[in-house]
């Protein structure tokens, strides 16, 4: 099991530093507790940190899934997706999961940064080149009753640390998808259609890296990157914190 820190060899410039630093002023004030397993004094403790399983490679060169060997997967090939790539940090489950529900309903902010750290070595080891940061938008409704959009809370430090632009008004979330998982593969597609739209004057010629928390069926990255690719980005390239592994793509996480 990999230890969540940042070791990679990008330097994380001043204001990463100052966001970092202005959290641990916040934990001073406000105690907090483990995301994953609510012990005190710590926003993310060691316990919980040896049980995240990292995924290693090999895997699918485009989706990230873990395979036996490199190469891609049959679903990749079968259904090229609108993405370039899409690569996620560790195993949606365990307090992992517990820390990302706790972002995502619970205001439990502290985490998101903390979760951003590690993004910066996956982007360090596949040697991206991109020129903006855009987080997956929430619809408007959705982003009003939530107060902020944790997809954004990952990507403002994350941007901090690899020196680049976060842009969160590039695409627009029209209607939620929240309901996925229940759904085949061509009822997805349906719900996904016109879901995002995106502004060609923030994206032609551009190089994107696409940022969630977690990717689930890949559903919703697919068609935020149509949208994306649409309004004219050259490429898109996909990062979550997490990802829900299907039956038998247990390969190489550890
Ligand atoms: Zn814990
Ligand atoms: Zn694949």
């Amino acid at each position: 099991m990999s230890k969540i820190s940042q070791t990679g060899s990008s330097t994380p410039g001043f204001g990463y530093f100052f966001y970092h630093y202005v959290w641990m002023v916040i934990d001073v004030f406000y105690p907090p507790v483990c995301s994953g397993c609510e012990k005190p004094g710590i926003r993310w403790c060691d316990e919980c940190n040896s049980k995240v399983q990292i995924i290693k490679a090999p895997f699918c060169q485009v989706c990230g899934t873990p395979l036996q060997r490199g190469g891609s997967c049959d679903e990749c090939r079968e259904h090229p997706p609108q993405f370039d790539r899409l690569r996620s940090l560790a195993v949606f489950g365990g307090p992992l999961r517990t820390a990302l529900h706790g972002l995502k309903y619970r205001r439990d902010q502290g985490i998101a940064e903390i979760l951003a750290a590690p993004l910066i070595n996956i982007v360090d080891r596949e040697a991206w080149e991109f020129d903006i940061i855009v987080p997956v938008p929430l619809s408007k409704p959705h982003l009003r009753e939530r107060g902020y959009n944790q997809a954004e809370m990952i990507a403002r430090p994350l941007a901090l640390g690899l020196k680049k632009p976060c842009v969160v008004d590039a695409v627009i979330r029209s209607k939620e998808t929240s309901s996925q998982v229940a759904l085949s593969p061509a009822e997805r597609y349906a719900n996904l259609q016109d879901a995002f739209s995106a502004n060609p004057a923030k994206l032609k010629g551009r190089n994107v890296l696409l940022l969630d928390d977690v990717a689930t069926t890949g559903a919703t990255l697919n068609s935020c990157s149509k949208a994306l690719k649409d309004a004219g980005a050259k490429t898109v390239l996909c990062l979550t914190v997490a990802k829900t592994l299907r039956k038998g793509n247990v390969a190489s996480v550890g």
